[in-house]
């Protein structure tokens, strides 16, 4: 049996060479491990030193993408690509302890198709990091992804079936973690604390984050358009009333009041399409990108593959 690790890198020449000795080390319960690095496009030295960590080693396998697709496309070409029994993905800073992953092999070997990390703490984050992504978890479970698992990541290890299911998906704009847990298989969360990055700088950019944000909900609710027509209901309702109401006092003699609460409704119900248009947008724009059918990622090259 055979156990696949999934590090998706990008810029991450100051950490690999740490993240891979302790990926030797762990212990994988008398399985064989093979490593799977995806280089999302990396302009630092990152693959020239993945390239060594390959050399001579056939367990130890690069995909090297041909620009910067983003952390979720590189997650799914390791998957793709993977062929072990279970899958493991993790990433490369070493914020998630590799030790767990023999916790996970345990797990899965106790029958679980899936073992996800659970993170009870995240030291070395900022304030702000760990505020949003507490809220959005607890937003997306609001607005009906609730059988997403709260405070987790793509931290986690997958049966192959699982890993079949996702590499037989044909959507692009993926929020992994969802999708897993869409599909109903049986999983289990481990608890851990989330370590510092070992070195460097964070890849996950505000705006990759805002993305990666929006694609948790445009593919798991609707709700935001239903919240959408609901609104504009009340609106165009309560505007009706106080155009009822601004005839009747026009009609006894107060004109400019009249005026003021025109004025001011024309202005929310304006507000309120402005907001909503926006809305629909956002899920046109994602069924734009689906429709294009665009490779989801390109691979340049692959070392032991
Ligand atoms: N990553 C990637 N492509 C990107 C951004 C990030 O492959 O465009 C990788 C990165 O190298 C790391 C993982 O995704 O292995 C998580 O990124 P990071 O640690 O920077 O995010 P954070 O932990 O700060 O959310
Ligand atoms: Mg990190």
């Amino acid at each position: 049996m055979k156990i696949s690790i999934v590090v998706p890198c990008y810029n991450e020449e100051d950490v690999l060479k740490e993240t891979h000795r302790r990926l030797m080390e762990i212990d994988c319960l008398g399985m064989d491990r093979e490593i799977v690095y995806v280089d999302d496009g990396s302009t630092d030295s990152t693959y020239e030193i993945l390239t060594g960590l390959a050399e001579g080693h056939d367990n130890v396998k690069v995909i090297k993408f041909q620009r910067n697709f983003g952390h979720q496309p590189a997650v799914s070409a390791g998957i793709a690509e993977a062929d072990g029994d279970a899958v493991v993905v993790i990433d490369a800073d070493l914020q998630d302890p590799p030790e767990l992953i023999s916790t996970f092999i345990g797990k899965w070997k106790e029958g679980y198709d899936i073992v996800y990390g659970h993170r009870v703490k995240r030291k070395g984050e900022s304030i702000f990091k760990r505020f949003t992504a507490w809220a959005y978890y607890r937003m997306l479970s609001f607005i009906g992804g609730s059988f997403i698992p709260k405070d987790t990541g793509d931290f986690r290890l997958i049966d192959r079936k699982v890993a079949d299911f996702l590499n037989s998906l044909t959507e692009r704009n993926r929020f992994l973690r969802g999708l897993t847990a869409w599909a109903g298989f049986r999983s289990i969360g481990v608890d851990y604390v989330r370590d510092e990055r070992f070195a460097g700088e964070t890849k996950y950019t505000l705006r990759k984050m805002l993305r990666l944000a929006e694609d948790g909900v445009t593919s798991f609710s609707d709700k935001p358009m239903m919240l959408a027509f609901s609104f504009g209901a009340v609106l165009t309702l309560l505007s009706l009333v106080m155009l009822v109401l601004s005839i009747i006092m026009a009609a006894g003699g107060n004109g400019l009041g009249g005026v003021y609460i025109m004025g001011s409704v024309m202005l929310l119900i304006l507000g309120a399409i402005l907001i909503f248009v926006g809305i629909l947008g956002l899920y046109i724009s994602r069924i734009y990108d689906e429709v294009k059918n665009r490779p989801y990622y390109i691979i340049e090259k692959r070392i032991n593959l």
